[in-house]
């Protein structure tokens, strides 16, 4: 086992245009060389010398990207994200361990910029599948053969939907099932094996395609929804020397959640929860699933009895997630903010700072057949 903190970066994005015209302050800042997060309280320098209610915080992650400012000499490219961590966790991929990358914030913030991007400025995504292939296919571990397979599907209103299946009129949602052998997993999802980074593009785009059909014809749910993307790489290797084949399997995880900003609105009305269905269910559940994670005392109580406490099976995404978040995985999130709001941004930093103190267990994935 390789017990490890869930590894935790914060990433700004610049001023939209609308913000920009608006001559809208910046609040954060970001000291690369400390890592040092600081979020300044709104209206700072108001000249009737109002009493400020709020306070500057301060937050220190183990990266902060700073991607405000182009001409910032510490700019932070979609290339620099990935070299920061993206690769390391195709590393850990080769090595057979589970992987997974989620990206949380509110609406606006970058989570969809950082995990998938644009096709001129590729996300974390794009950029891990095609390093994958560019691995196997310029330095290939003797004696060892490669399977990659992909699945899409996104959580709503806690409904599985698939998006590498072409939209039916009547919706088409996909049961959880949990399995001694195969843990939680969803049934019938399409995995599709891929062979080379192009087969994989195309399912980007055709998923991607998928979950904005979807959305514009029900009111923008692509930011109530929670999208899964997920890479499992299965490496079969057969040693001549002792006639032996281990084979590795290892899923990489990422997750583009719902903006972070509904959580609270639904939590703050019991009605419109009732009203409204279960939109919000599996992200106020994450929150106290990491609430639970976090805390120390679970590290005192014995182990199964403390880890029952942990609300893994209220909704669909954590079941779903229940090995990244609190198991056998090494994992990471990107907590992405917006320059200006200071209200979900500090949610967004506190939140981040909690899942900090997650520990994950992870272990190689492989079998060995003499
Ligand atoms: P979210 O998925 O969190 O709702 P998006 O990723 O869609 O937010 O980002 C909102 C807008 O901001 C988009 O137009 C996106 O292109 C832009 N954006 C976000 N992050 C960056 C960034 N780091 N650099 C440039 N543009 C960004
Ligand atoms: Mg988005």
């Amino acid at each position: 086992d390789d017990p490890g903190n869930v590894k935790v970066v914060v990433r700004c994005r610049a001023f939209l245009r609308r913000e920009r015209e608006k001559g809208t302050q910046c609040l954060v800042h970001m000291d690369p060389a400390t890592n040092t997060t600081t979020l300044n309280a709104p209206g700072e320098n108001t000249e009737n010398g109002m009493r400020r209610a709020l306070e500057d915080k301060e937050f220190v992650f183990d990266k902060s990207f700073w991607s405000h400012d182009e001409e910032d000499a510490h700019y932070a490219h979609q290339e620099d994200v990935y070299r920061s961590f993206g690769e390391e966790f195709l590393d850990h991929n080769f090595n057979g361990y589970h992987t997974c990358i989620f990206a949380y914030g509110q609406t606006g913030s970058g989570k969809s910029y950082t995990m998938m991007g644009t096709p001129e400025n590729p996300g974390l995504i794009p950029r891990t599948c095609e390093e994958l292939f560019d691995r196997i296919e310029e330095e290939p571990t003797p004696n060892t053969s490669y399977h990659v397979q992909v699945s899409y599907f996104e959580v709503y209103n806690e409904h599985v939907r698939d998006l590498l299946v072409p939209r039916s009129p009547l919706p088409n949602y996909l049961k959880i099932r949990d399995s001694p052998r195969d843990g939680v997993y969803v049934q019938g999802l399409t995995e599709v094996e891929v062979k080379s980074y192009a087969d994989v593009a195309r399912l980007m785009k055709q998923g991607d395609l998928t979950r904005t059909t979807a959305s514009t014809k029900m009111n923008d749910t692509s930011s109530r929804s929670h999208a899964v993307f997920t890479i499992r790489l299965k490496q079969i290797t057969h040693s001549l020397l002792s006639d032996e084949t281990i084979e590795r399997t290892a899923r990489m995880r990422l997750v583009d959640l719902a903006g972070s900003e509904r959580a609270k609105s639904t939590e703050a009305s019991g009605q419109r929860l009732k009203e409204g269905g279960q939109i919000n269910r599996s992200l106020t559940t994450l929150g106290r699933v990491i609430a639970a994670l976090a805390d120390p005392k679970r590290h005192h109580g014995k182990g199964r009895r403390s880890r029952e406490v942990v609300p893994f099976r209220d909704s669909v995404l954590t079941w779903l997630l229940k090995d990244s978040l609190g198991g056998n995985s090494k994992t990471a999130m990107v907590a992405c903010i917006a320059p200006s709001d200071y209200d979900e941004t500090l949610s967004t930093l506190r939140y981040a700072d909690q899942a900090k103190k997650i520990r994950t267990r992870a272990s190689v994935n492989q079998d060995c057949m003499s």
